[in-house]
């Protein structure tokens, strides 16, 4: 993995993620194109994994554009400044969506599929468990 990682994204998925590898002694900057991080958390976990993510070390810019992603960097914008950070590994962590392109081609040869959790629907452990629960329900 390399001791820089930029993630960019800075919602519950790239927040926590920036936390848990500054935990471990990465360099970490996260580029979130918001104002807010964390969005989806609860308060006051949200203030909590921002503060712990500061105190870990990592380097946080907000209402960041990213422009470009070299060999060694990312580049963006905050504003008019241009700016960037070292990179030996890019993690996005930004727009989130379903996707279960293994289940369109089972079904395209006649397989019978069902697709449960985030495949289906971004819906976090609880809404996963709901819907797998909800397709056993039909046996
Ligand atoms: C950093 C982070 C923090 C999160 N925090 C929370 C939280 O606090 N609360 C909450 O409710 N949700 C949280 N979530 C979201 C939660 O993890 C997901 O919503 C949930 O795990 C979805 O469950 P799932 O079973 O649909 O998918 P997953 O848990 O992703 O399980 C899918 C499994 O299928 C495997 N797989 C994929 N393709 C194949 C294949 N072709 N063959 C075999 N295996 C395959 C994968 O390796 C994986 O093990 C978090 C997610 C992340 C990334």
């Amino acid at each position: 993995m390399g001791k820089d990682v930029v993630v960019i994204g800075g919602s519950l998925v790239g927040l926590e993620l920036a936390e848990w590898l500054a935990e471990r002694g990465r360099n970490v900057t996260l580029v979130e194109a918001g104002q807010q991080l964390g969005i989806p958390m609860a308060m006051p976990r949200r203030w909590t994994a921002v503060r712990k993510a500061g105190d870990l070390g990592v380097t946080i810019h907000r209402k960041a554009t990213v422009t470009r992603i070299t060999a060694d960097e990312v580049e963006f914008t905050v504003g008019e400044e241009k700016l960037s950070a070292p990179a030996s590994m890019v993690v996005f962590a930004a727009d989130t969506h379903a996707g279960a392109p293994l289940a369109e081609e089972l079904a395209a040869a006649g397989v019978s599929v069902e697709v449960v959790g985030d495949a289906g629907e971004v819906n976090y452990i609880e809404g996963a468990i709901h819907s797998a629960w909800k397709f056993a329900r039909t046996f």
